[in-house]
């Protein structure tokens, strides 16, 4: 287990700046989600980390120890990338172990850490098979394996999922998660996939440009984003931003106006965002699609809107068309007696709380922080 520190850790390619500087601390046995855009420099920083990428600026500290320019062989860590780079003519077994044979660790010590890790890892019966006599799943659970027996102080994964189906990825993933509670390690984990950052992280750093947009719990995320990059990057689909001036009334807020959509809030709520709102500056209103309440009884200050798309999912059925603000999605219980469909005319109302106020310029949410 490590603890590990970036500070102002910083990547350029010749004049190109890929990131300018990032700060942020991992925990001893905490599992990190570094998730972004495909070019957003996951991979860069995973690398410096590493010891694969010179750290043009800043420093790496692993339990306090400036590791920043150490040679990667010294750093004590394991890399399991996408393609699972197993040696094709060494069987299962002598994949795990290769990297402790090398070492030239004691043959009965190695032995007893395979077998642990075979155990763990669910790979019994197939230690004599070779790579291509193994399906996608079991080429990564080697792959991990042969990170699992050198026991190391960190594990970096680089989209360790990208290669296998989707049911397939939800299986690992659960496995990954599995394996974390039993080894502890410390683990950062890229993945440019939002359910898979929700549903593994403890914290997730969210990425953007070589910029850190917010870290925290995938709760703090979902609830809380610190601008409308986060808001719209965490959740599926993503959340609504409705354009237009919000007003104070005596009944709570209200965006768009006289006639517009009524916002409700706790006092607690109210208190702050009367304290941190422009009078009559432009912002976004964001409502995420499960955010709505269908059909209201009262008419006044709800939102109409003009069916386009029905999307039905089984247990959930998103809805896609047209409201006084613009395109909007909006997700109706599969319990619904009736579900709407193109043309259909539906009445909604945002949840109370359950919205956010966005500058509409700098993007930064007035309520979080
Ligand atoms: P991610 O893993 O988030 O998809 P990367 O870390 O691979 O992103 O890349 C981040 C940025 O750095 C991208 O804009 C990419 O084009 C650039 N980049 C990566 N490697 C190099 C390189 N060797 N030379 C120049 N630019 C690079
Ligand atoms: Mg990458």
């Amino acid at each position: 287990m490590a603890h590990l520190q970036l500070q102002k850790v910083g990547k350029s390619y010749g004049a190109v700046e890929v990131i300018p500087g990032i700060d942020f601390e991992i925990n001893s046995g905490e599992f990190l989600v570094l998730v972004g855009p495909s070019g957003s420099g996951k991979s860069t920083l995973l690398k410096m980390i590493a010891g694969l990428e010179e750290t043009t600026s800043g420093k790496i500290l692993v339990d306090g120890e400036d590791i920043t320019h150490l040679d990667p062989s010294a750093r004590d860590l394991a890399m399991v990338f996408q393609s699972y780079a197993l040696y094709p003519h060494m069987t299962v077994k002598d994949n795990m172990s290769f990297a402790l044979r090398m070492r030239g660790e004691d043959p009965a010590e190695i032995d007893r850490r395979v077998k642990e890790a075979v155990i763990m890892l669910d790979l019994g019966g197939l230690e004599n098979r070779k790579p291509g006599q193994l399906s996608g799943g079991q080429r990564q659970r080697v792959a991990m394996g042969r990170c699992v027996v050198r026991n190391p102080k960190l594990f970096l994964f680089d989209e360790p999922l990208s290669n296998l189906d989707a049911k397939l990825r939800a299986q690992t993933r659960i496995e990954i998660r599995r394996l974390h509670e039993r080894l502890n390690a410390t683990s950062i984990f890229v993945t440019h996939d939002q359910v898979e950052a929700m549903t593994m992280a403890d914290r997730i750093a969210l990425l953007k440009d070589g910029k850190l947009q917010q870290i925290g719990s995938p709760q703090d995320l979902y609830l809380r984003p610190r601008n409308t990059f986060v808001a719209t990057f965490i959740g599926t689909p993503e959340m609504n931003l409705l354009p237009g001036q919000v007003d104070i009334t005596d009944r709570g807020f209200r965006l768009g106006g006289a006639d517009g959509m009524h916002l409700q809030a706790s006092q607690e709520r109210q208190s702050r965002l009367a304290a941190a709102m422009k009078p009559g500056g432009p912002v976004k209103v964001g409502i995420r699609p499960e955010h709505f309440e269908i059909g209201p009884a009262e008419t006044a200050g709800a939102l109409e809107i003009k069916v386009n798309v029905t999307e039905w999912l089984g247990h959930e059925i998103f809805i896609f068309g047209q409201s006084s603000f613009g395109p909007i999605g909006v997700r109706v219980p599969e319990g619904m007696a009736a579900a709407p469909a193109a043309g259909d005319v539906l009445r909604v109302r945002p949840v109370a709380d359950r919205w956010h106020v966005f500058d509409a310029r700098s993007g930064d949410s007035l309520l979080a922080g």
